[in-house]
């Protein structure tokens, strides 16, 4: 991507993507809270979005709402409709994680503006701006380790063929990369689907062994339950062991179980995305394949793509 051509389709951001549909909601969480007060009831954790949405529609009303454009040719900041900041794209310099679901693109002088590293435009952008950089490595694959990392729009399978078993793909599996924290069932940060092309085989083998894997829990649990092969009211060591067994193995599957399952149905497991959300690493056991998923990232346009017109996402 040179600066100067032509060809290259502008991208478009806006503050808030959807305008007009933050003014609708913002109303609606006004109203609720109006509510909420008159008749004293209780919203839990909706108090976070009742306040966040008009709040935050408010914040950028008041800063006034950013429009940035980026073509080959550069990048232009407005706000209110003026022209704050301009630099041709050979001035970027690099993606500076801010707090989570937020980066900031630097450039050569320091200038700097945010974009949301979530939802469809700024994925867009942040897609478009990491593409201009130098062909950028592709780490991986090195002796003894199974460990590639690329950029995410740079991540590509082999086209035709599933990613487990290497028979004809007739659909797709997805994974997940994601940044941030997982705490079994607290998790924060930023997550993008990454698919793959797959067999209907193995796509249900992934399915049946999740739902299978959490019969272990259940039949424990169930065991650990008064019942006719258990007096109720008797200390039993097994009951006590089957209910340690049922609770770890639930919370195991919870956290690791796609990980593990992954990994063994299609060796490929281990996503993360990077902070700034603009590079994937992932762990692939087959050494071809590795190999194959290196070369199509190092040749723009072959293979079939990860990623596509779904953004990344807020995990909460
Ligand atoms: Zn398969």
């Amino acid at each position: 991507m040179t600066p100067g051509t032509t060809d290259v389709p502008v991208v478009v951001y806006h503050d808030l993507e959807s305008w007009a549909a933050m003014r609708v909601l913002s109303l609606v969480a006004l109203i609720v809270l109006v509510v909420a007060h008159v008749f004293d009831v209780d919203l839990g954790v909706f108090w976070v979005f009742a306040y966040g949405i008009p709040g935050s529609t408010a914040a950028i009303a008041v800063m006034g709402r950013r429009r940035i454009e980026l073509d080959s040719t550069g990048i232009r900041v407005y706000r209110r409709g003026k022209l704050r900041l301009q630099r041709p794209l050979s001035s970027f310099s690099r993606l500076k994680p801010l707090f989570a679901g937020t980066v900031a693109i630097v450039f050569d002088d320091g200038a700097w503006t945010w974009i949301p590293s979530v939802g469809q435009e700024g994925t867009t952008l942040l897609d478009f701006l990491s593409a201009t950089r130098e062909a950028e490595v592709v780490r991986g694959p090195t002796r003894g380790s199974n460990v590639l990392e690329m950029r995410v729009t740079a991540l590509r399978f082999p086209a035709g063929t599933c990613v487990g078993c290497g028979r004809e793909a007739t659909t797709t599996v997805d994974f997940e990369a994601s940044s941030g924290w997982n705490f079994i069932f607290v998790s924060w940060g930023v997550s993008r689907t990454l698919r793959a092309p797959a067999c209907e085989r193995c796509q249900s083998r992934r399915k049946w062994l999740f739902r299978g894997a959490f019969a272990l829990p259940a039949v424990s649990m169930l065991y650990v339950l008064p019942g006719p092969w258990s007096p109720p009211g008797q200390p039993d060591p097994i009951r006590t062991v089957a209910f340690i067994v049922a609770v770890s193995s639930f919370l195991g599957l919870i956290r690791w179980g796609d990980a593990l399952f992954d990994r063994w149905l299609f060796g490929l497991w281990g996503f993360s995305l990077s902070r700034d959300t603009s590079r994937v690493r992932l762990r692939v056991r087959d050494p071809g394949l590795r190999h194959d998923i290196a070369g199509l990232a190092r040749s723009p346009g072959t293979g079939v793509a990860a990623v596509d017109a779904e953004g990344t996402t807020y995990v909460l």
